[in-house]
């Protein structure tokens, strides 16, 4: 089995995205359909893992 571009599923609405070749571990990217920010946490020549981005909440302090 040969692909030539790695694709990904959004973990919130499973909408598939391309990988881009010049991503990097760390690289942050947005799903086009929810908007929903991945992380790229696992990348080789074959396969990727996205898991979510950390969201910066809004902390007011206590
Ligand atoms: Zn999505």
């Amino acid at each position: 089995m040969t692909l030539a571009t790695t694709v990904a599923s959004c973990l919130v609405c499973d909408t598939e995205f391309e990988v881009r070749e010049d991503w990097e571990k760390g690289e942050i990217t947005e799903c086009g359909a929810c908007g929903q920010e991945h992380e790229v946490v696992e990348k080789s020549a074959t396969a990727i893992r996205l898991d979510l981005a950390p969201e910066v909440e809004e902390d007011w302090g206590e």
